[in-house]
């Protein structure tokens, strides 16, 4: 996907969103913006806010994670590890927000909730503070009911590397399961804690693709690679027999055990 610096004419809409002319709102000396465009979509972003974020991002990653791991290597605070990923999350929302807002990914749209998702286990740990928070127990009962149903269709699912093979994926996909914290309405039951792969998977193309498993254009940027590096270390700081990502929903098999 190509993404190029473009020129704002003045009478054109403001990238911001607000709906007015760029003239009218944004306009600044020097601020440049970038697009992208797919199949006739148009997504503009501010460069320099967007490189801002990013590197907000991935200094916080290397601070307060990577270099964790160079100076000890021993556990970290449960609790600390839980902040960091909170603001983990927080700074790839705010880095992805210009390309989540032109992308074709909208609520209710959850063919993606279909596919195999993995995670690491402090993520998992947040999903689990999160359901005793705001799910009452029947609800509970009820995601616990549908994760070992699920089950029953797939052995164990570890990734050492946060990929599995295409093999698995296309097995997970034809079995038509949703993920078991989709609610019958199509909604991820558990939004604002969902795994950091849910966060990044943003998609510019026809969502009939993501339905048919075919090929998607979706937003791809190499600090990913830095921020699921930061991720999976803070999960081993914390668990470190747990050094794999696993089916998302794997981590609940056995009661919460983590
Ligand atoms: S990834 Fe595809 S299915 Fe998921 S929300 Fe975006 S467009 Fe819809
Ligand atoms: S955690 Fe939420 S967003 Fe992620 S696959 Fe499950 S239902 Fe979809
Ligand atoms: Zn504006």
């Amino acid at each position: 996907m190509e993404i190029r610096a473009v020129e704002i004419e003045g009478e054109a809409l403001c990238p911001c969103g607000s709906e007015k002319p760029y003239k009218d709102c944004c306009v600044r000396e020097g601020r440049t913006f970038g697009l992208i465009e797919y199949e006739g979509k148009r997504i503009l972003f501010d460069v320099d806010e967007t490189e801002q974020q990013i590197e907000e991002l991935v200094r916080f990653c290397s601070e307060n994670v990577l270099n964790l791991v160079h100076d000890q290597g021993a556990p970290i605070d449960k609790e600390k590890a839980l902040r960091d990923l909170r603001t983990i999350y927080e700074l790839t929302d705010k880095a992805l927000e210009p390309f989540v807002r032109g992308s074709s990914c909208e609520k209710g749209c959850n063919a993606c909730c279909y596919l195999i998702v993995d995670s690491a286990a402090i993520e998992a740990e947040m999903v689990r503070r999160y359901m005793e928070e705001h799910f009452d127990e029947e609800e509970r009962l009820h995601v616990l009911k549908k994760i070992k149903e699920a089950k029953r269709h797939y052995p164990d699912s570890v990734s050492m590397d946060g990929e599995f093979p295409d093999a698995l994926v296309e097995k997970h996909f034809a079995l038509n399961t949703p993920c078991p914290f989709l609610s019958s309405e199509g909604l991820c039951t558990i939004y604002e804690v969902r795994p950091i792969n849910c966060r990044k998977h943003v998609v510019f193309s026809d969502p009939m693709q993501c339905k048919k498993m075919a090929a998607t254009a979706s937003y791809e940027a190499e600090y990913f690679l830095q921020v699921e590096l930061a991720l999976n270390c803070l999960s081993v700081l914390v668990y470190p027999k747990f050094n794999y990502n696993r089916h998302f929903p794997d981590w609940f098999v056995k009661e919460f055990d983590l």
